[in-house]
């Protein structure tokens, strides 16, 4: 590897910046791919060469790396009032607008939508309000929360606990008491033999209500659960999941919280991962895709009778004593409202529709007999293939041969953005605006870089 020149953006990367989700020491050596500009589905590095961005960013840049529109949005917005908040009860058209095409658009019927910056202050912000909604109804002493092995979350101190994912908690003295953890609805490797999906999904929710049984169903508050397990390895649930999962929370009085951080907004072929699994949630927490990643920005919807506790107890102390500076900022509100038109215009969903086929058979018809693949999985515009050491054993490879960061940095050499996700696999969420043509190049870059490999 050749080090770096002198006062490149490399070397200036290597001597100031500590990356998220980085391995600091080998960074030092290989230093990072300098991004400098996008277009369409599309980014190029400082050394000119192109990449299709296979995971749309980090799963949001849904209107791929270019769009006037939103660019003229925050402009008209900084220049119209670059600034302003809700604390105490001040306002601001984006933000009114943005929570009134939230809720117009919301899977379930939906009360209120708060904002916040990322998922994980909406995760973060969901966690407190269902705390503070159970003291308001009188029940103080129900209070856990339940995530699942290889959920995500986000990584702030409660959002981190949620999460289900080892790297998120090893050595960070998470998780925090409270989270405890049911288990990944992964038919591939957790059914039985011979198991049925419909029967593994009544095995999962056994593993569900066994969990509140041992904990006790007066102290388990709500549980969270992304549609489609993203950073976790694109964990589709098997047929029947949700439902099963949900008789079980509804018979010990348990809240639904869907995290829609990356299947909201078309990625899974309807607007909300909900609708495509069937889940009925008390709150929704999405980001991402709301502002197609042009400016940060999350929100937390809630249902009418979380709503109707938070008020009440808001009112007996004084004030809902939560919020960020820049909850609900107007530029990225602005720009999220704008997103959500072009949305509607475009027919995302539709268009997420049509293209899905070509995205998920030609995953399958490229790598289902490929010698290190395992399983292939995933829906809508997102999808994985999980590479495996011994295909009939379905076993991994040892976790020192990182063989799904190698394939990344080899699918990187091919030309395509992909990630390597716990599990050996490689997740696949490109720009949902990606058409049939550019789907094939990005499958068939990868297959060539997956050849290498093998
Ligand atoms: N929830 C889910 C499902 C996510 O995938 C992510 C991020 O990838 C988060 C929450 C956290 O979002 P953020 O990184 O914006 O805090």
């Amino acid at each position: 590897m050749t080090p770096p020149l002198a006062n490149s953006n490399a070397a200036r990367d290597i001597g100031s910046v500590l990356h998220p989700y980085t391995d600091l020491v080998a960074h030092q050596e290989i230093g990072p791919v300098v991004i400098t500009r996008g277009k369409g589905v599309r980014v190029w590095d400082d050394t000119g060469r192109d990449y299709i961005e296979a995971v749309a960013g980090l799963w949001c840049a849904s209107l791929g790396f270019d769009n006037e529109r939103l660019v003229e949005a925050a402009a008209r917005q900084m220049r119209q009032l670059p600034f302003y908040h809700g604390f105490t009860a001040k306002s601001h058209e984006p933000m009114i607008e943005l929570a009134e095409m939230l809720l117009a658009r919301a899977p379930v019927p939906m009360h209120r939508v708060f904002f916040a910056n990322s998922g994980s202050e909406a995760n973060d912000t969901a966690i407190k309000m269902v705390w503070y909604y159970n003291n308001a109804i009188g029940r103080p002493q129900k209070k856990k929360l339940i995530g699942r092995v290889k959920g995500y979350h986000g990584i702030t101190l409660a959002a981190s606990s949620l999460t289900g994912l080892v790297n998120n908690h090893r050595s960070f003295d998470v998780p925090l008491p409270g989270f405890v953890h049911t288990m990944t609805p992964h038919h591939y490797h957790e059914a039985r033999p011979g198991e049925s999906e419909e029967a593994f999904a009544d095995r999962c929710a056994e593993a569900l209500e066994a969990l509140i049984l041992a904990e006790g169903p007066d102290t388990v508050a709500a549980m969270w659960a992304e549609p489609i397990m993203g950073a976790g390895g694109v964990i589709v649930p098997p047929r029947g999941y949700f439902p099963k999962i949900q008789a079980v929370l509804r018979k010990y009085d348990v809240l639904l919280v869907a995290d829609e951080v990356i299947c909201g907004f078309g990625r899974t072929g309807n607007y909300w991962g909900t609708q495509t699994f069937d889940m009925q949630p008390d709150i929704v927490t999405c980001a991402k895709a709301l502002s197609a990643a042009f400016l940060p920005i999350s929100a937390v919807m809630v249902n009418a009778r979380v709503f109707e506790g938070l008020a009440r107890e808001s009112h007996v102390i004084g004030t809902f004593g939560h919020g960020y500076t820049y909850s609900g900022h107007p530029v990225p509100a602005a720009v999220a409202v704008e997103t959500l038109k072009i949305y509607d215009e475009i027919d995302i969903v539709g268009h997420v529709r049509a293209v899905a086929p070509t995205m998920q058979a030609g995953l399958r018809s490229r790598f289902a007999d490929h010698p290190l693949v395992g399983e292939v999985r995933g829906i809508g515009l997102i999808g994985a293939v999980e590479l495996v050491a011994d295909k009939e054993t379905r076993a991994n490879f040892d976790p020192s041969r990182k063989i799904a960061a190698r394939a990344a940095k080899l699918c990187e050499q091919h030309g395509v953005i992909s990630r390597a996700l716990p599990g050996d696999s490689l997740g696949f969420s490109p720009p949902l605006i990606i058409n049939e043509a550019e789907i094939d190049e990005m499958l068939d870059r990868v297959r060539a870089a997956l050849d290498e490999l093998a």
